[in-house]
C-alpha cells in the first residue's frame, strides 16, 4: 500500500498544522480507509487491530467539522473502559490543540458524581464516556443528547462482551435519528467475514455503513 499523507484530505488547516507538530505526516491503513467516507458524513464500521490509529481515524472526523462556537454536545464517544476513555479523551486533546474553544469532557463510573454534574453545568463539545455512566447521566438529565451529530462505538466488541448492549441501546434511542455513526473494533485472530455484520446488527446502531477492514498480516 502506498503512504498518504494527511494533506490530501481536506481538513481544517488548525488540524493538518497540529498533526504536523505531533509528527502524525502518513495516515496508518485504518486512517487511510476510514476518513475520507467518515468525512463525506457515511456512517462507518472499520476493523482494525490494537495499535492501528483507530483513536486519530475518527478522532480528526469528529473533530474536523466541529462547530466550537456553539457549545453543545456534538460528538459522543463510547468506550469499554475508563481507562481507554480517558486514552481517548486525551488524544482528542492533542488533535484538537489548534482549534479554538474545544472542550472535551470525560464521564465515567467509577468516579464521583459531582464533578461530572459541575462540569457539565459548563457545557462541553465533545463527551467521552462508559456506557453505564452516560445512561445515568442521561435518566438524570444532567446530560442530553438531541443535538448530538456524531456518535463512536470504539472497542465495540468489548462494549458488547462486558455486557453493555442495554445500555448502549438507551443511549442510542436518546440521540438524533439524523446522526453520523462510526463503530469501531478490533480484529481478532480467526475472525471471518461475517463478523462485521454480525457486530453492527447486535448494536443496530450504524445504516448502510463503508466497512474498513485493515486484514492482519504476520
Ligand atoms: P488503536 O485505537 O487502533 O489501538 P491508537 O489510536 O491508540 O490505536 O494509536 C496507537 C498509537 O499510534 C498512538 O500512540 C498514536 O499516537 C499513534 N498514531 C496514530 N496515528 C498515527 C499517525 N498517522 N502517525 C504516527 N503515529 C500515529
Ligand atoms: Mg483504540
Amino acid at each position: 500500500m502506498t503512504a498518504t499523507a494527511f494533506d490530501s484530505l481536506r481538513l481544517p488547516v488548525e488540524l493538518l498544522d497540529n498533526l504536523h507538530t505531533l509528527g502524525y505526516h502518513q495516515m496508518t491503513p485504518v486512517q487511510a480507509e476510514s476518513l475520507p467516507p467518515m468525512l463525506e458524513g457515511r456512517d462507518v464500521l472499520a476493523l482494525a487491530k490494537t495499535g492501528s490509529g483507530k483513536t486519530a481515524a475518527f478522532g480528526l472526523a469528529l473533530l474536523a467539522g466541529l462547530d466550537a462556537s456553539a457549545f453543545r454536545v456534538e460528538r459522543l464517544v463510547l468506550c469499554p473502559t475508563r481507562e481507554l476513555a480517558e486514552q481517548v479523551a486525551d488524544e482528542l486533546r492533542r488533535l484538537a490543540r489548534g482549534l479554538a474553544n474545544v472542550k472535551v469532557l470525560t464521564l465515567c463510573g467509577g468516579q464521583p458524581m459531582g464533578p461530572q454534574l459541575a462540569s457539565l453545568a459548563h457545557g462541553a463539545n465533545i463527551v467521552v464516556g462508559t456506557p453505564g455512566r452516560i445512561d445515568e447521566h442521561l435518566r438524570k438529565g444532567s446530560l442530553t443528547i438531541d443535538t448530538l451529530r456524531m456518535l463512536v462505538l470504539d472497542e465495540a466488541d468489548r462494549m458488547l462482551d462486558m455486557g453493555f448492549q442495554a445500555e448502549i441501546d438507551a443511549i442510542v434511542a436518546a440521540t438524533p435519528a439524523s446522526r453520523q455513526t462510526l463503530l469501531f473494533s478490533a480484529t481478532f485472530a480467526g475472525l471471518d467475514e461475517g463478523d462485521d455484520a454480525q457486530l453492527s446488527q447486535g448494536l443496530d446502531v450504524v445504516r448502510n455503513p463503508v466497512v474498513v477492514r485493515v486484514a492482519e498480516r504476520h
